[in-house]
């Protein structure tokens, strides 16, 4: 069930426009209003009917019992300052970053007394962004984390956990560090990796663009999809998340260097063993109902 009547969604991106639309889904009479910084993403989002669409965020919060800021990490802190003098007494204001401490130290010095900072993040998204790429069923199944700060009311957290399972997600409270820390392990140093190993790939010149492009499906292909992610959101989350990704790309590396010198002195034992491990993980992901266990992802294999 949705409490809300009126939200507004600071920043019409990829996430902002799943919401939109996963709202609509519900059928519940929610008043979704609307702001981004350039008018093309305004028309565009106006254009695909994520709501009424302002030429200001103070415009877009008037009102609103729920604001949710949908902007990189980078970008949270200004918005803040700009919709401040704007909320209602009383409201909500989440926002769906991929970092929560960074968040909550730029966007609470911010915001007046008598609103409510519920910071949230949906583990969940693609490689595209913009309004035009956004769909209902994004959050379908999804866990979304909220990081509510120590004395947030719990009748105010319990309303943004009902809209994110109205939403089609599955919910979670967590401290905001710990948040940080999983996420690095989860999801900030594969991507990293991911966009070392494309980078890498660029860097020799042995293999030439064509063999990239055509052997791609065996393994590297899905490191260029995780590769493709937006760059500005992803330079705000290693700039925003950097203890985490140091910590737990300083254990990568030891790993890496361990199953390097496995490989140099033909140790196959070491390799089998690791990669026995590695793959009751992946099976741990399918069981959770997190992916699907049909081959290559489901795709069809050409490779
Ligand atoms: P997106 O599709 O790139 O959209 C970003 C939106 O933020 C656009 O409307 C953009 O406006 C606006 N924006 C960018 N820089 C801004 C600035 N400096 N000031 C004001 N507005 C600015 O991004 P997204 O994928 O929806 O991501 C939004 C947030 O969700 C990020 O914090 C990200 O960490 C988080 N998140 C993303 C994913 C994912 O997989 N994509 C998953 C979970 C959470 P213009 O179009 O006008 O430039």
């Amino acid at each position: 069930m949705i409490r809300y009547r009126r939200v507004a969604l600071i920043g019409l991106g990829l996430i902002a426009s799943s919401i939109s639309h996963a709202i609509r889904r519900t059928g519940a009479p929610v008043e979704v209003r609307g702001y981004a910084r350039s008018g093309s993403t305004r028309a565009e989002a106006a254009r695909l009917g994520l709501g009424t669409i302002f030429e200001t965020a103070g415009e877009a919060v008037e009102g609103a019992d729920l604001v949710i800021l949908c902007v990189p990490v980078g970008a949270m802190a200004s918005v803040a300052a700009e919709i401040a003098p704007h909320l209602a007494a009383g409201a909500t204001i989440s926002d769906v970053g991929s970092v929560k401490r960074a968040v909550i130290d730029a966007v609470a010095p911010h915001l007046p007394d008598g609103v409510h900072f519920v910071p949230g993040h949906p583990l969940a998204g693609t490689e595209h962004s913009g309004p035009g790429s956004g769909f209902a069923t994004l959050f379908d199944n999804r866990w979304c984390l909220l990081t509510p700060l120590p004395g947030s009311a719990p009748a105010v957290v319990e309303a943004l956990e009902e809209f994110w399972r109205a939403l089609g997600a599955r919910v979670d409270c967590m401290d905001a560090d710990h948040h940080d820390l999983v996420l690095a392990v989860t999801s900030h140093v594969p991507h990293l990796i991911a966009y070392t190993m494309v980078g890498v790939a660029d860097h020799v010149r042995r293999v030439t663009e064509q063999e990239v492009i055509n052997y791609s499906a065996a393994g590297f292909r899905d490191f260029t999809r995780i590769a493709a992610s937006d760059p500005t959101m992803w330079r705000d989350v290693f700039l925003n998340n950097r203890e985490a990704t140091l910590d737990i790309l300083g254990r990568f590396t030891e790993e890496l260097f361990a199953l390097q010198r496995a490989i140099r002195l033909g140790d196959g034992e070491h390799l089998h063993a690791y990669f026995t491990r590695t793959r009751a993980i992946r099976r741990g992901i399918i069981d959770a109902g997190q992916d699907t266990a049909a081959p290559d992802f489901g795709r069809l294999s050409r490779g």
